[in-house]
């Protein structure tokens, strides 16, 4: 039953302080398998890399790929996939903000047929009451634009068989959001709940702004309905106007005494076909920088050091 190996990957960016809690309650749960962990950091500046070093000196299954820069959370666990060799691989934050301990939950569903396992968070401590509130708007918005359903409540603590990795490395696109792509294709789903606690040391790497640019990256990787709902609003703007136009005319005819009044009326107009226009050429503008992403083709990462692997 237990003969197959097990990847774990652990993104870092600077953790200096969650490095050696992290691999002293993962260890006890790897180890009764075959296991490899492949520790991807993503451009530290602190102690993050020495501290993970010290720990695969004495152990070579422990396993590190190192980046140039930060290249993003997202690209360092792309880097990760396409390292790993495990028949099950799992990914899981480097803050303990994932409990290792329902690791051995994810493999039993796994080995009962499920491709993909998520962790899905019951339950969420130390997280403002603003950011659950704009995560959850946020699965609503993008299951709403999207084809493929996205599940809310899960991150990135997931255990994926190897078919779904082998079809994530064949991807040709820029893996933005793994969790669309990894939905896409509607294999075998299980879920194993659990308690996020709070960070163990240090702060979140994703601010607001970062969190917002992540969602619509997400939105425009798996959506082309804000480019739909652009020619809807310009269309129902375009339809007020030519109503008010009408309006005008026949006012005219009918008192033909009374005239136009208000600049008011005037430069709400002007702001509200001013500030649809915008809108559109955004929407559009962020498809066409999509586009001009994609066909520079340039590597997700530059990988500056591996040790172990
Ligand atoms: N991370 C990363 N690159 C980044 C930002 C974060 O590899 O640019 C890693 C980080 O070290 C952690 C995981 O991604 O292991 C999740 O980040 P964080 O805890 O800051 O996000 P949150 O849990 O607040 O969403
Ligand atoms: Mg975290």
């Amino acid at each position: 039953m237990n003969n197959f190996l097990l990847s774990v990957i652990v993104p870092v960016y600077n953790e200096e302080n969650n490095i050696k809690p992290l691999f002293d309650r993962l260890f006890p749960i790897v180890k009764k398998y075959s296991y490899e962990i492949i520790f991807v950091d993503d451009g530290s500046t602190d102690k993050t890399v020495n501290t993970i070093k010290k720990i695969s000196g004495k152990n070579s299954q422990i396993k590190l790929i190192s980046f140039y820069r930060n290249f993003s959370h997202q690209m360092a666990l792309s880097a990760g996939y396409e390292a790993a060799c495990g028949d099950a691989v799992i990914t899981i934050d480097a803050d303990l903000q994932d409990p290792p301990e329902i690791i051995d939950k994810m493999i039993n569903k796994w080995q009962r047929g499920a491709k993909i396992v998520y962790a899905k968070r019951q339950e969420r401590q130390g997280e403002s009451f603003f950011k659950l509130g704009t995560a959850s708007l946020f699965y609503k918005l993008i299951n709403f634009l999207s084809d493929t359903p996205i599940p809310s409540e899960v991150g990135d603590f997931r255990l994926l068989d190897k078919t779904v990795v082998s079809y994530l490395n064949s991807l040709k696109e820029r893996p933005s959001f793994l969790r669309g792509l990894v939905a896409w294709p509607g294999f075998p789903t299980e879920y194993v709940y659990f308690k996020r606690d709070k960070r163990f040391s240090g702060e979140t790497h994703y601010g607001f702004f970062k969190m917002l640019n992540f969602a619509l990256d997400g939105i425009m990787s798996f959506s082309t309905k804000p480019l739909r709902l652009a020619t809807y609003f310009g269309f129902m703007s375009a339809s007020l106007g030519f109503l008010g136009i009408v309006y005008e005319v026949i006012k005219k005819i009918l008192y033909p005494e009374s005239f136009v009044t208000g600049w008011i009326g005037l430069f709400i107009a002007v702001l509200f076909i001013g500030g649809i226009q915008l809108m559109t050429i955004g929407i559009i503008g962020e498809y066409v920088g999509k586009i001009y992403k994609e066909i520079q083709n340039r590597p997700k990462y530059l990988i500056k050091e591996r040790i172990n692997i």
